[in-house]
């Protein structure tokens, strides 16, 4: 196969860490629908489920006739799509996504669909993840003399897909992929078939399912449950899945050179608790964590309170295993957006203090433990911690079910760089001054790696660890294409 792309290992890097400070990160959620009447439909039920791991924009793109329809738009996905809208998107396969970025990659122009038209037909594509090395190849093919569309790094994977020299659309796909380097799930739709993809670590979650005689592939099984589609297994890391017909094919196009790398933080915040991954709940698994939370800094205390919602479970475990009662003694306005979601930073101040309120008559001096799930910033259980002090709280003993979030995430999870973490060069005890709690215990980093090994597979916990699974400062070679085993299986 000829090297399109042969770019100085040191000038990529250089890119991505331009690229880094911009931060674009895309926390996303997909879903492909194949041999469906009702392909668009579909897709838009699978992205109501999948709404939390995007609210900035949302689409859903339906191919008939050799012809592409898609429709996108900035907001919620209840907001974007009517009947209307979705009676122009026929068709028997669909491919939709939600999507959030930071500021500067928030725009409609990067709101995912991408169509294209390549000279072996019509393609659209939706993708989680990130692509570490997007922008040194963006920078190679514009100097080519390639015109993007958008900011975001997944055209690249459509830019390379329409310049590869293979025969057919999913020996394109794979072309293209195996010169990429990061995190994708990907469901790409052909005029013929839908194509669902892996990368070989695996970072992100991908799920397949039946639905009537169709087949439908989505970040998460909460949406194969809402449009009640019989879940058949996830994807595996490095898997690539050819619905053609109704028939499914399992191409493993990369070399097993690297090991699953399954973001943990998709169990620990990201996914829905109704979820599963890899055949393990996440409710039952942060619940879990709340208990390691409990038995790791235990406290004597009155009252277990969460962080609705992001600490709901993790508290019921730290509350069973402490036998301290649990009371939501603070109240989540639920019509306001994910504070952290919104782009500006003087929205997200003003979101926190519209979105939770005390309780005040269960906290007058009673001794709390306040948990949640993560501390990035620390704006959030600043303010927090002031609420419950405030509503006659006598102590207020903060516990994180997740270890200190000390780097960012080069993977799909939107964090702000590492100087804006609050956890980056600080000790426990300043963090806990800053916050203004009387204590403060996060997870261990050993406790969270030995719950994890339930959960079977490797994982990334490199926003704890420090360790990234694909270097960003040392050259990486991508995976290399190697003979399709294929394994046929039957409708
Ligand atoms: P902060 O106020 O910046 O410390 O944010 C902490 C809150 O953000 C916690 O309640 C977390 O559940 C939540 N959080 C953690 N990571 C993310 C993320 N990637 N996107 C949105 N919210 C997050």
């Amino acid at each position: 196969m000829s090297r399109l792309l042969d770019i100085d290992p040191a000038l990529e890097r250089e890119l991505l860490r331009e690229h880094q400070r911009d931060h674009f990160q895309d926390e996303c959620g997909v879903v492909g629908v194949a041999g469906h009447p009702e392909a668009a439909n579909i897709a838009y039920l699978a992205l109501y489920a999948l709404q939390h791991r995007g609210q900035e924009s949302a689409g859903i793109a339906t191919l008939e006739g050799g012809e592409h329809r898609v429709h996108r738009a900035m907001g919620l996905v209840a907001d974007i799509f009517n009947e209307a809208n979705l009676a122009k998107l026929p068709g028997r396969s669909a491919v939709g996504h939600v999507r959030y970025s930071t500021a500067g990659g928030s725009q409609l122009r990067n709101a995912q669909p991408f169509c294209a038209t390549t000279d072996g037909g019509p393609v659209a594509i939706a993708h989680n993840g990130n692509i570490t090395n997007a922008p040194a190849i963006r920078q190679e093919l514009e100097g080519r003399g390639a015109i993007f569309s958008t900011t975001a790094d997944s055209e690249v994977i459509v830019q390379l897909l329409a310049r590869s020299r293979e025969r057919t659309q999913e020996e394109r796909l794979i072309d293209a992929l195996t010169r990429v380097k990061g995190a994708f799930s990907i469901v790409l739709m052909t005029a013929d078939s839908l194509i669902v993809a892996r990368d070989p670590y695996g970072f992100r979650p991908l799920s397949l399912g039946r639905i009537d005689r169709g087949w439908v592939a989505a970040s998460e099984t909460c949406a194969l449950d809402l449009i009640g589609a019989d879940h058949e297994r996830d994807l595996e890391p490095g898997e690539v899945v050819v619905i053609k017909r109704g028939r499914v094919r399992t191409l493993r196009p990369f070399h097993k050179q690297v090991h699953e790398r399954f973001c943990i933080f998709e169990y620990m915040y990201f996914a829905r608790p109704d979820s599963n991954l890899n055949g393990h709940n996440v409710y039952t698994y942060r619940k879990e964590l709340g208990r390691i939370l409990a038995r790791e800094h235990p406290v004597r205390a009155d009252l277990v309170v969460p962080v609705l919602d992001s600490g709901n479970t993790a508290a019921l475990g730290y509350a069973e295993e402490s036998g301290i009662p649990y009371e939501q003694a603070m109240i989540r306005n639920h019509y306001v957006r994910r504070t952290f979601i919104e782009p500006a930073q003087s929205i997200r101040h003003f979101g926190v203090k519209v979105k939770h309120n005390a309780v005040k008559g269960l906290l007058n001096g009673k001794r709390v433990v306040l948990v949640d799930d993560s501390i990035v910033r620390g704006t959030t259980l600043i303010k927090l911690v002031n609420m419950l002090r405030s509503a006659g709280a006598a102590e207020v003993h903060l516990r994180i079910s997740a270890p200190a979030t000390i780097g960012p995430c080069h993977y799909g999870i939107d964090t702000p760089t590492r100087e804006e973490l609050i956890a980056h060069g600080r000790t426990v005890e300043e963090i806990c001054e800053i916050i203004g709690a009387d204590s403060l215990g996060y997870l261990s980093l050993e406790g969270l790696r030995k719950s994890a090994e339930a959960l079977k597979g490797g994982f990334c916990d490199a926003c704890f660890s420090d360790e990234y699974p694909i270097p960003i400062d040392t050259e990486d070679q991508p995976p290399q294409l190697s003979l399709f085993q294929e394994i046929e299986q039957e409708p």
